[in-house]
């Protein structure tokens, strides 16, 4: 067997802790999250998550991290919980100084006593679940809060000292282009140095996706959703938060590490239920995710955790990527950011033919020894990484 050592060069210096408890759930949501923060259910999330990351730094997995997220869920509904995590979590690895720790916030579990505790617990960044500055579009997307609560929560983040992340949805059904300009210029004026906007997805099965099905709301229109994804460029890059990421705007220095991590092809660990990690192939082996003799050709090992409150103690979704695949992965993420390319790294995934034919319909272009996606290209997101991905 391998030993702790050979995973030494790149030890995962990024952690992602998923929190399973909401108040209820929004029409829209399908991450596993369950309506019941009960003390007992919460106490023994705790408890398994700190068994997890006891577990990896058993099998040698003790980096110095870098970054921490914790998400959800609901982090900040069980923000004394959280803090337990961290404590636990700083105990089993170290965390570096300068450490990026961010928690994912819900404006009606925000108050000055969970934002005290999770300052006190080592948070230096709290990702607000806005969505919307309107209290229409709040409706139709099932949330519990007012555009004035979701204002106060943003107000006493900045208030605690903490960096401020906003997250605002476009595209969902009767949000007019005016309400979604409103929306921007208020996630503006709350100060927010960084802020992400995402397209409203229908997920299959959530309320919102069957009372589209049913005809009772109208469907999204992705010409709007398009239309609402620029104006958010425009608007955003005007008030000096530039995109770096197809939904992700910063101030210059306030983007998220984390993500970046995620984009950039290095090793993370996840705990709690339905978090995904990755990891070199030499650490997992190490960490028994997959059998020494098995898949000669894996480069990069993907898991997920089950999507359960008993996820310790069932089987993980793992995924085994080749050489190949992991360039290819690597140039899909990297499309995703600003900066794009290298070309060396199209070259050495072979995926030149799939550029200039990315370039010929302008989705990507070329310049300065690098590929990046277009204006275009963002629209068509998806479309560009599955065919990177498909080679
Ligand atoms: S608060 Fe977030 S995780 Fe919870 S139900 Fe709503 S969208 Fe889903």
């Amino acid at each position: 067997m391998s030993s702790a050592a050979d995973t030494s060069a790149r030890l995962p210096a990024h952690l992602y802790v998923h929190v399973p408890f909401c108040r209820s759930k929004c029409s829209y949501c399908d991450f596993f999250s369950l309506s019941d923060a009960a003390e007992a259910a919460t106490s023994r999330w705790v408890a398994e998550v700190l068994a997890e990351a006891r577990w990896w730094g058993a099998r040698g997995m003790r980096g110095a991290l870098e970054t921490v997220y914790v998400g959800g869920g609901t982090p900040s509904l069980v923000a004394e919980k959280v803090a337990a995590v961290l404590a636990g979590v700083s105990a089993e690895f170290a965390i570096a100084p300068g450490a990026e720790v961010t928690v994912e916030a819900n404006p009606d579990s925000l108050d000055a006593k969970s934002l005290a505790s999770l300052r006190a617990a080592g948070v230096t960044r709290v990702s607000v679940g806005v969505q919307s500055f309107d209290d229409t579009v709040l409706g139709m997307l099932g949330r519990r809060h007012d555009s004035r609560r979701a204002a106060q929560a943003c107000a006493d983040v900045r208030e605690a000292g903490l960096a401020l992340s906003v997250d605002l949805i476009c595209g969902v059904p009767g949000q007019s282009l005016t309400s979604w300009a409103e929306t921007i210029a208020t996630a503006v004026a709350t100060g927010a140095r960084h802020v992400s906007v995402y397209p409203l997805a229908l997920e299959e099965g959530t309320p919102l996706a069957v009372a589209v099905d049913g005809g009772i709301v109208e469907p999204p229109d992705p010409d709007t959703a398009a239309d609402m994804m620029v104006l958010a460029e425009e608007s955003l890059a005007r008030a000096g938060l530039a995109r770096y990421e197809v939904a992700n705007y910063a101030v210059p220095g306030a983007e998220s590490r984390h993500n970046l991590a995620y984009w950039s092809g290095v090793p993370y660990l996840a705990l709690g239920p339905a978090a995904h990690g990755m990891l070199d192939v030499a650490q997992a082996r190490v960490a028994g995710l997959i059998g020494n003799d098995d898949y000669p050709d894996a480069a990069r090992v993907r898991w997920s955790n089950a999507a359960d409150l008993e996820w310790r103690t069932l089987p993980r979704e793992v995924e085994v990527l080749t050489r190949e695949e992991v360039a290819r992965e690597d140039v899909m993420l990297g499309l995703r950011l600003v900066h794009g390319v290298a070309e060396e790294d199209v070259r050495a995934a072979e995926l030149e033919e799939v550029m200039a034919e990315l370039g010929a319909e302008g989705l990507v272009v070329r310049a300065s020894g690098r590929w990046r996606t277009t204006a275009r290209g963002w629209l068509l997101g998806n479309e560009v990484f599955e065919r990177v991905w498909c080679g």
